[in-house]
């Protein structure tokens, strides 16, 4: 360990828990409101708004080469819903009464490939689709999309390629969504992954190229390969912009689901989302969009395994993508294929530093107890890391740092009136055996 790094451990003592794979809890004590920070960022809610017409003007496409999206008029979009026997279940196992309203975003039903990825991975490809149709005069942006499911332009993308690094449901979002669209594609997969997301994206055409090591060399291998063919593209889970604004439209659309329910996000009625977290484009670019609409009304935490806290670590010492946790010696493993990254993403960390109002770490035993205790109260199955983003809930109350929050954000007394939105991000391309044999590790722990 160099003497920066010494520094850090002297100056944040929660890195020596984490060190130890003790669940933590961190606070922002730096946090700006929206507008202070907005003047510094590269981004804004005009990039949402593009990103949202691009979506609309794909609906069509997407509703004709994806059946099932066309009930929903070719809109990728999951349902919001309350979690009462969960609430209280929670309540009851770790003996902390939950107060307000507690409700799961169900990106585990997002049609296609079934998790959070939906969203930016498969934006990325249609963005990037309609970018080269568009120059090389197949399509202008009024045409009906639809068009670009005929055999010629099937054609003219097979000339094109698409790679990815993936830790497993990136590469189902961009496998699939490339594969339609006729592009070669390639997704260079961490050893995290699992097999079952491999055959399946091998069933669908999808080059996978795997790798013993972890997320972070299954990019850096992938993004080499694909700068030597000029006419491959990579999609850079890192440090793309267009993943994030994909991610970021989720954000107007819950907006809408929200007032459905009755719910006006405000002072009095304020917002609590916990966002499970890998390499932190997913969370980041809903938080974001979440900021954009409700400013200082919404308040975000990143969520991660206590064996892959890298946008912890990033956010709490402001170090963000400099060192990876496998730098101070924590391992990146975990049964939370969708956060097992060293790593984190610079580029999130630097542009929510001052919003983000706190990151927290969960064990893997805690990941699959909530799994088991979401099967048996809501019957609704999620992959493990989908359930970090439930574990936020309940350690607002058994945790001392979330007492503190709610104190400093003047909610004492106030509890009832908080709406807690867990963000479940994945669970339902998950092979049914594999399912159960999730819910019996859980049930064992309980
Ligand atoms: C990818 C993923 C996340 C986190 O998204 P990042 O962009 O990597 O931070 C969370 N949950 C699931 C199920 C995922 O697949």
């Amino acid at each position: 360990m160099n003497d920066d790094m010494k520094a850090i451990l002297q100056k944040y003592p929660k890195m020596n828990d984490m060190i130890a794979l003790k669940e933590i809890f961190w606070t922002n004590n730096h946090c700006k409101t929206f507008d202070e920070e907005a003047g510094r960022l590269s981004v804004d809610s005009e990039d949402i708004k593009d990103a949202s017409d691009r979506l609309k003007r794909f609906a069509p496409y997407l509703a004709k080469v994806f059946p099932e999206t066309a009930k929903d008029g070719g809109i990728i979009e999951s349902p919001l819903r309350d979690i009462p026997d969960m609430k209280q279940e929670m309540s009851r196992y770790f003996s902390s009464e939950i107060k307000g309203r507690v409700m799961l975003k169900c990106d585990n039903e997002l049609k296609i490939s079934g998790s959070i990825k939906a969203r930016g991975g498969i934006y990325e490809i249609l963005k990037h689709a309609e970018d080269l149709a568009i120059k090389n005069g197949f399509l202008s942006y009024d045409d009906n999309y639809e068009k670009l499911a005929d055999d010629k332009m099937k054609k003219f993308f097979s000339k094109y390629a698409i790679a990815v690094g993936s830790t497993g449901n990136l590469g189902l979002s961009i496998g699939i969504m490339s594969a339609k669209l006729g592009f070669k594609v390639t997704v260079h997969m961490s050893a995290d992954a699992k097999q079952w997301k491999k055959d399946l994206l091998r069933s669908k055409g999808v080059e996978v190229v795997e790798y013993e090591s972890d997320y972070s060399k299954a990019v850096e291998e992938g993004r080499k390969l694909s700068d030597l063919d000029p006419m491959s593209y990579f999609v850079d889970d890192e440090n793309s912009v267009n993943l994030f604004m994909g991610y970021a439209v989720a954000a107007l659309r819950l907006e809408k689901q929200l007032k459905e329910k009755g719910i006006n996000v405000s002072a009095e009625t304020p917002l609590f989302v916990y966002l499970p977290c890998g390499v932190g484009g997913g969370p980041g670019g809903v938080a974001f969009g979440l900021k954009t609409v409700f400013k200082e009304n919404v308040h975000f935490f990143f969520a991660e395994p206590t064996h892959s806290p890298c946008m912890t670590m990033g956010c709490m010492t402001s170090t963000h993508d400099k060192y990876s946790v496998q730098d101070f010696g924590i391992d990146n493993i975990t049964s939370a294929d969708g956060l097992a990254v060293g790593r984190a993403s610079g580029f999130v960390g630097k542009t929510l530093e001052n919003l983000v109002s706190g990151c927290y770490t969960v064990t893997d035993e805690n990941l699959f107890r909530l799994l088991y205790m979401m099967s048996e109260q809501e019957r609704i199955y999620l992959e493990t890391s989908a359930l970090a983003g439930v574990a936020g809930i309940y350690r607002m109350f058994t945790d001392k740092e979330g007492h503190e929050y709610l104190k400093s954000a003047k909610l004492e007394g106030r509890e009832d009136s908080v709406v807690h939105l867990a963000w479940a991000t994945g669970g339902s391309m998950v092979p049914s055996e594999i399912m159960k044999e999730y819910c019996e590790t859980g049930k064992k722990l309980i």
